[in-house]
């Protein structure tokens, strides 16, 4: 059964005055994203990708349709259930400091949504700990501010902050595009190994489709608000059938797409084979 299924669902903003009309943004959208996998949401910028992580989230308005998590409608739910569920589905944002305070130390961030679930401080602290050594940062780490560390850096934070409440889902928007080509490449090896070692599934949300052909099991493709292919990462990333795709494959900055797809192969073969080790540095 999937974790999350997603069908027919219809997002529309609402408008303000004449001057704005009411804006439908997803147009029935299905969707379904299983235990420990990753599915790649690519399409231009203005498709509606976004809105509907923000959907799943419960952070737009559902005019239609349904989401469930779990075999349980969420699209339309209470403020605490939302509150409940936040342990379970997570996001990770292309902005990093949208998840941290510039003045909280990470520690204090980390221990933010462990603290409001009344999780004890000892307790806590090993978690912070644990999702501090998921992301290959040291321990040392809380006790500095955001600011302290690169781009790249505070992405592990905000993906630490993520991972303490234990999630079994993120819906990671955009989360390299703020970031230099070598640090992307870095920072998606971790979303990799993460999910290697947590078995947490991804809603991987890039207008780059090169991006979303590394990190993806399969693939759909927006357009309009609408999923115009969806499918295996493999075929859908480098024999598209539907021709804004086959747009969207020229439009990436990819020399050899089979070479890239192989990656993530070799990736979860290498990972099968030699353990995880303290001091693998990315
Ligand atoms: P993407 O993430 O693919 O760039 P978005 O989901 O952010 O796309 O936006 C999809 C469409 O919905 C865009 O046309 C955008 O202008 C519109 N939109 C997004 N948020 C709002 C909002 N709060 N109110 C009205 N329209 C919105
Ligand atoms: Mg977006």
């Amino acid at each position: 059964m999937s974790l999350l299924t997603v069908s027919d669902l219809t997002v529309t903003y609402p408008g303000r005055g004449w001057r704005k009309p009411a804006f439908t943004a997803l147009h029935e959208v299905s969707l379904d994203v299983r235990a420990g996998e990753t599915v790649g949401l690519v399409g231009e910028s203005g498709s509606g990708k976004s809105t509907l992580g923000r959907a799943i989230l419960g952070l737009a308005p559902v005019s239609g349709g349904s989401i469930s998590y779990d075999g349980r409608d969420i699209a339309h739910v209470s403020q605490r259930v939302r509150r409940e569920l936040a342990r379970d589905i997570q996001v990770v944002f292309q902005d990093p400091l949208s998840s941290l305070s510039p003045s909280l130390t990470v520690g204090e961030s980390l221990a933010e949504p462990l603290r409001v679930r009344r999780v004890s401080r000892s307790e806590a602290d090993d978690r912070i700990r644990e999702a501090l050594d998921l992301v290959h940062l040291p321990a040392d780490a809380v006790r500095r501010l955001p600011r302290e560390f690169s781009g790249g850096q505070r992405q592990r934070i905000a993906i630490a902050r993520a991972l303490v409440l234990e999630p079994r889902l993120i819906v990671c928007d955009e989360p390299v595009s703020a970031l230099d080509l070598t640090t992307q490449a870095r920072v998606l090896d971790l979303f990799l190994d993460v999910q290697e070692r947590t078995g947490v599934a991804y809603l991987f949300i890039s207008h780059d489709l090169s991006v979303v052909r590394v990190m993806s099991h399969r693939v759909a493709v927006m357009r309009h608000g609408r999923i115009v292919e969806a499918g295996d990462a493999h075929a859908v990333t480098t024999s598209p059938t539907n021709p804004y795709t086959r747009q969207l494959l020229l439009a990436a900055p990819v020399a050899d797409p089979a070479a890239q797809a192989r990656r993530r192969a070799d990736y979860e073969a290498s990972r099968a084979m030699a353990p995880y080790s303290q001091e693998t540095t990315r």
